[in-house]
């Protein structure tokens, strides 16, 4: 997605919301939003099984040069969401990313600068970012 789709989506977000225009709504609505994301996730590993959690201690060889640390983590998760599931969790990710936007509009944010300066962030640390 180009700088120009992201500023009109910020656009679109501007003139669509009108009922959650309160700070409080705003925010409040974006935190729902993200519960709602987690929630789709684990509907799919409880309800439906197409992925699967299986989590125990992150270990690493001490002796791993720290650019190989990647490959030694795990990602807890096993399967791959079905298409319904990839669908409800690309809707709340959608809706999540609409109040983050709307956000954005009342702090007079870019959200294509909100982007950049994360990459710029992630550049500058490489391989040591360690989020
Ligand atoms: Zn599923």
């Amino acid at each position: 997605m180009s700088d120009g789709h992201l500023h009109s989506f910020q656009e679109q977000v501007n003139d669509l919301l009108l009922r959650h225009r309160s700070f409080l709504d705003v925010t409040s609505k974006y935190q729902e939003s993200s519960s709602r994301v987690n929630r789709a996730l684990t509907k799919a590993v409880t309800e439906c099984g197409c992925i699967k959690i299986k989590a125990d201690k992150q270990s690493y060889p001490k002796d791993a040069p720290r650019e190989e640390w990647k490959d030694y983590f795990k990602t807890h998760l096993s399967g791959q969401l079905c298409d319904h599931c990839q669908d409800i969790v690309k809707t709340e990710m959608g809706k999540n990313l609409f109040y983050l936007t709307a956000l954005c509009n009342l702090l007079q944010i870019s959200l294509t600068d909100v982007i950049q300066q994360e990459s710029n962030h992630l550049s500058t640390l490489g391989v040591f970012n360690l989020r």
